[in-house]
């Protein structure tokens, strides 16, 4: 998302821009997700929610976010919805496909199926590699010595090359490294190809006593159960149940019933086990996005010649969940006007 953000906006200002893709399409992990772009209400209500971000990053996704998704439908990105579907944030939901489809046609020269290597000595770059989550050893460095366990809900591109690419060019990294976004998944033998992200999530904590392996168990603390994701990622197998009791199975989760979720699960091969009154559905954690990353400042700079945007940037989210395609297109943009020099 963010690096076609970023060439479209540069294209935009007169650039001639390359587009780097490793992945045999564009889109990255955009290309897979529900597709809504969205903020807190207000900004007390993201800094209380993402207590160790920075303020000022946290302020410029907030303040310009609603400008951003107003250009973007101007370059002809179909809006599905225009709420988000939670009242405690306000947004839109895009259809990503052809989202994709109409940065691409404004984004210059995309080199699909080429990763970028190097930082480039003349020419200015923005990384937009979105995150690391898909390297296991850069994720057991980082996040959890169960990596290796952890479901990869997200596409396997993300191997943190930006990342090394900052790095290697003197940029430096935020706190937060070792956290993760994503959702409890259908444990195995579940079977879940990229287009059941979505709908085999198990978002339904909140109404159920989450209990990991080894019998510990864990209280949700947040609407957006990245508390209960991150728990269960550092759990043995990085699995956990969810015990629901059968009264708790018509509760309503973002457009579906809790029971809903657990059919799903269980059609899809997880193992659930009902009786005395409860049913309980082995989960896994499913990592989408790292959320630490590279620091930058408020022109998206990472270090001499390199900006950065997406994932790959950190000190957005610390400490709590704040929408990835919101920073992106956010950063995205600044990022191209940093590189170019212009306003
Ligand atoms: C199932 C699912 C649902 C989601 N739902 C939402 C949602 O509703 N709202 C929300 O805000 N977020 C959501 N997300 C998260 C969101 O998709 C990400 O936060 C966002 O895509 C991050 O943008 P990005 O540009 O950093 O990464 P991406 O969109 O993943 O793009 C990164 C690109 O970089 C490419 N790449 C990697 N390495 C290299 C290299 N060396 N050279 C060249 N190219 C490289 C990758 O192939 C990829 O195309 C969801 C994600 C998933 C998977």
């Amino acid at each position: 998302m963010a690096g076609l953000v970023a060439a479209a906006e540069a294209v935009s200002h007169g650039a001639e821009v390359v587009v780097y893709e490793k992945g045999d399409r564009p889109g990255g992990s955009f290309r897979l997700s529900s597709g809504v772009v969205w903020r807190h209400l207000e900004i007390e209500d993201f800094r209380a929610e993402c207590p160790a971000g920075d303020p000022a990053l946290q302020a410029l996704v907030h303040e310009r976010l609603d400008a951003d998704l107003a250009w973007l439908e101007g370059l002809g990105a179909p809006v599905i919805e225009r709420t988000t579907g939670n009242p405690r944030t306000v947004g839109m939901r895009l259809d990503p496909a052809t989202t994709i489809a109409a940065l691409a046609s404004h984004g210059g020269e995309l080199r699909v199926g080429e990763p970028l290597h190097e930082v480039p000595d003349a020419t200015p770059v923005v990384l937009a590699t979105g995150g690391f989550q898909a390297s296991r050893e850069l994720v057991r460095e980082h996040v959890t010595p169960e990596a290796d366990s952890l479901f990869l809900r997200a596409t396997g591109w993300s191997t943190g090359d930006g990342l090394r690419l900052g790095l290697s060019a003197g940029a430096t990294t935020t706190a937060g490294l070792d956290e993760l976004y994503g959702r409890a998944m259908p444990a195995p033998p579940a079977r879940i190809g990229e287009d059941r992200f979505v709908d085999l999530a198990q978002l339904y904590a909140t109404h159920a006593r989450v209990e990991g392996a080894d019998g510990a168990v864990h209280e949700t603390t947040t609407w957006s159960e990245i508390d209960v994701v991150q728990w269960i990622a550092r759990q043995p197998g990085a699995r956990a149940a969810f015990h629901v009791p059968e009264a708790n199975l018509q509760h309503r989760v973002r457009g579906r019933t809790v029971g809903e979720m657990v059919a799903a699960a269980e059609a899809a091969g997880a193992p659930v086990r009902r009786g005395s009154g409860e049913v309980a559905v082995e989960v896994v954690a499913g990592i989408t996005t790292t959320l630490g990353g590279l620091a930058v400042d408020t022109t998206a700079r990472a270090a001499g010649g390199v900006w950065a945007a997406g994932a790959d940037v950190g000190g957005i989210s610390t400490g709590g969940y704040s929408s990835g395609l919101a920073a992106a297109l956010v950063l995205g943009r600044i990022a191209a006007r940093s590189a170019l020099g212009v306003a």
